[in-house]
């Protein structure tokens, strides 16, 4: 995997499918990890990888 392919990682709502940009309100639906596999870097990485769902605002309405 490309260095560009790992920071250009869209978020999505998962219900509307709208690409979710700096600015926007989300919800996200997470499982909280064990302490050691712990996320940590960029949000929007680690929600698209970890997050169980993410809803955009209007969505999560
Ligand atoms: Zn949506």
């Amino acid at each position: 995997m490309g260095l560009k392919n790992f920071f250009n990682t869209e978020l999505k709502c998962s219900i509307c499918g709208k690409t979710l940009k700096s600015g926007d309100e989300i919800t996200a639906y997470l499982t909280l990890p064990s302490v050691k596999k712990m996320p940590v870097g960029r949000m929007d990485k680690v929600l698209s990888k970890h997050s169980d769902k993410v809803c955009c605002k209007k969505c999560s309405e």
